[in-house]
């Protein structure tokens, strides 16, 4: 009898899975599944502890659908990659395993190790790969010259034309194989302890529910609401998606199901909703024709030369939530407490760390990535280098978000900022942006720092210090 492998990484569903529809095929191979946790891997990579427990929760959920279908899940804990590949070689000599059914994930580390696990067994088990994770594989979108896009607006033209080219359709999950098998209880993690939080309840079918619940309800809304962050306007599916409880082929199609004529109307919330989805396969097919952005080297050369601050203590008021500006404060608890943040405020705290207090971006990359439930190596590379100039940003580094006045636009009745900063609680709308100036009119003292730098000086300071970079020296 064969016997095939379904190594699961970062695609923890059985619905829609390349890897595991394609282990299944055949209907006379026995077929085992498997999950390595690497959690030396995660420490460096900083893994936020919320998102381990996550994939811990999720991964439970796989099991658990697994075995209703009569298939194994081996659960096998170790500290990194290499260690990884030595127990997994050894795993399909021992199952006398004749084939090998695995994701392509991206990233460099990843790609490299697999790389190793090819050569390793070679000549004994067939190994069969897929890419998964995108509607579209990396390389497959390029310009006439036969290179990566720089930037995204004519990426997002030629993805288009090419997913109106594609089949894109979403595989069942897989029939079952035999009896219902008993569960083992995969072991914590050997990282730290974390809750999730009741708004990110495992399992794919809560993911899809949600996924369903967005296309029907919210998406025609997404193009107004989705920069306002004390609306619930954007679908949050980013945890779902980053470790792949749910694939974009489902967000996708669901959205298709829902808009039909979504490709030939760009004004709609579905197109925009669409957009940010093709965002997200921007930044990672940038990544695998780019490399060295895994190794956080940035897009534009240049900006390493640019003089960063070593303010350590600056770096914590922004991590806490202490900057003295409200939007930045606010959207900083948010993510301290919840893991997520909304988008319009990533990218105005990130604007705040790196051209208001001239901190490397590289900092507040890695902070994120410590605190994300939904890290993603790409999209917060991408986030953040678009955030510093170094990236793919089609505007110039001169272009600086005004703190105070991305918060009036963006929460201008300042609810958002009041839910997150209970001690603004009694300013009223007109100042919730500047608090200070409130309470000196009326003579209160706050309990609430003052800003830690001012906007102007360091908007000027932050342009120099870019001239002087590009310049050279
Ligand atoms: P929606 O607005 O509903 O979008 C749908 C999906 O599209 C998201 O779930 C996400 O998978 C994808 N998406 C949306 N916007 C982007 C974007 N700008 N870039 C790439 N993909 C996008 N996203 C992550 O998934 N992980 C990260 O680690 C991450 N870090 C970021 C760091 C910075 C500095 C910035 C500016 C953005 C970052 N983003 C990241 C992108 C974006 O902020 C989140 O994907 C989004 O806020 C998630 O909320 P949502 O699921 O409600 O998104």
């Amino acid at each position: 009898m064969t016997t095939h492998v379904i190594w699961l990484r970062n695609d923890l569903r059985i619905t829609d899975n390349k890897a595991l529809h394609a282990a299944c095929s055949d209907a006379d191979a026995k077929v085992v599944a498997v999950f390595i946790a690497t959690p030396g891997q995660w420490r460096q990579h900083e893994m936020a502890p919320r998102q381990a427990a996550f994939i811990h929760a999720n991964l439970l959920q796989v099991q658990q659908a697994l075995a209703a279908r009569g298939i194994e899940l081996v659960y096998h804990q170790c500290n990194d990659f290499a260690d990884s590949l030595t127990w997994l070689v050894d795993f399909c000599q021992q199952r006398q395993v004749t084939a090998l059914f695995y994701n392509r994930q991206y990233e460099i580390n990843e790609r490299q190790r697999d790389a190793q696990l090819e050569q390793q067994l070679a000549g004994k088990v067939v190994c069969h790969s897929f890419d998964d994770s995108l509607l579209l594989p990396p390389g497959s979108v390029l310009t006439g010259n036969g290179e990566m896009f720089k930037v995204y607006t004519p990426f997002r033209r030629a993805f288009i034309q090419r997913l109106m080219e594609s089949d894109v359709r979403s595989l069942p999950a897989p029939p079952a194989r035999g009896d219902v098998l008993p569960l083992a209880e995969p072991e914590k993690f050997n990282y730290p302890q974390a809750e999730v939080g009741a708004a990110y309840p495992a399992g794919e079918e809560a993911a899809l529910q949600r996924l369903r619940a967005f296309c029907r309800e919210q998406v025609q809304d997404y193009a107004k609401q989705r920069d306002l962050p004390a609306i619930a306007g954007t679908s949050s599916l980013s945890p779902y998606l980053a470790i792949g409880v749910l694939s974009p082929r489902q967000c996708f199609n669901r959205l298709r199901a829902e808009c039909p004529e979504v490709l030939e109307n760009p004004e709609s919330g579905a197109f925009c909703w669409l957009n940010e989805l093709i965002w997200r396969e921007f930044y990672r097919h940038l990544m695998v024709a780019h490399p060295a952005l895994c190794k956080h080297r940035p897009f534009i050369e240049w900006t390493d030369r640019v003089t960063w601050k070593a303010d350590d203590k600056a770096l914590l008021a922004w991590q806490q939530g202490r900057t003295g500006y409200p939007i930045v404060d606010a959207a900083m608890r948010q993510l301290n407490q919840t893991g997520w943040m909304h988008n319009r405020l990533r990218m105005i705290s990130a604007s705040f760390l790196v051209k208001d207090l001239l901190i490397d971006w590289r900092a507040g990359e890695r902070y994120f990535m410590s605190q994300l439930l939904d890290g993603d190596l790409a999209a917060n590379n991408g986030g953040w280098q678009w955030a510093a100039s170094t990236g793919t940003d089609a505007a110039p580094y001169f272009r600086i978000f005004n703190p105070t006045t991305q918060g009036e636009r963006f929460d201008p009745q300042g609810t958002f900022i009041r839910k997150w900063l209970p001690e603004l609680a009694g300013v009223p709308d007109n100042d919730i942006h500047q608090p200070h100036r409130w309470a000196e009119k009326q003579q209160r003292a706050l309990d609430y720092p003052q800003p830690i730098v001012d906007h102007k000086q360091a908007r000027l300071d932050t342009l120099a210090a870019f001239e002087a970079a590009k310049r050279g020296g």
